[in-house]
């Protein structure tokens, strides 16, 4: 590592040492170099049409591998998209259906608990993703979700649960 890097506290990531450039999702964990690479990818995957499909899944495992700081926006924001990831996973569901499933997780009545992240968010990261042979593509970004998925297992029994809740709420 070069003075000019450094590692992402939240996914290991050693990214580099950039100026902190954003100005909303406070909330959200995460080293500015780190934050770029992410927004990196999210732009590979907006300018190729194949890549649509994976990009919500994209932003689940980004946002569940960076929980931020406790508090209730970042709370909540893990709950969304862990359900989302499990959802994707175990269910089998695609983007449109988990993207409408999540949004009733964020009911304006609903709590959540903090959940204290596992010491490792799993070895994938971002940057993995974005060097692996399909570049950002669907197996790359899969390989991801299953790797921060399984690092939340201490979680899973509650976040099945959620989901389950969802799914029965729907039906
Ligand atoms: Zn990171």
């Amino acid at each position: 590592m070069t003075t000019d890097s450094v590692r992402c506290p939240d996914c290991g990531a050693v990214v580099p040492d950039v100026p902190e450039l954003r100005t909303g999702h406070t909330y959200i964990g995460g080293v500015a170099g780190c934050w770029a690479a992410y927004t990196e990818l999210m732009g590979r995957q907006f300018s190729d049409p194949r890549l649509a499909g994976v990009h919500m899944l994209a932003v689940d495992v980004y946002m569940a591998q960076h929980p931020g700081t406790p508090g209730r926006q970042a709370a909540q924001s893990a709950w969304v998209h862990l359900v989302g990831l499990c959802l994707v996973l175990e269910h089998g569901f695609d983007v449109v259906m988990s993207a409408r499933a999540k949004a009733r997780v964020a009911a304006p009545d609903a709590t959540f608990e903090w959940l204290a992240p596992p010491a490792s968010l799993g070895p994938v990261t971002v940057l993995d993703v974005l060097a692996a042979p399909d570049a950002g593509g669907a197996a790359a970004v899969r390989c991801w979700a299953e790797s921060v998925w399984a690092a939340w297992s201490p979680y899973h029994a509650a976040i099945r649960g959620r989901a389950a809740e969802l799914l029965a709420a729907a039906s």
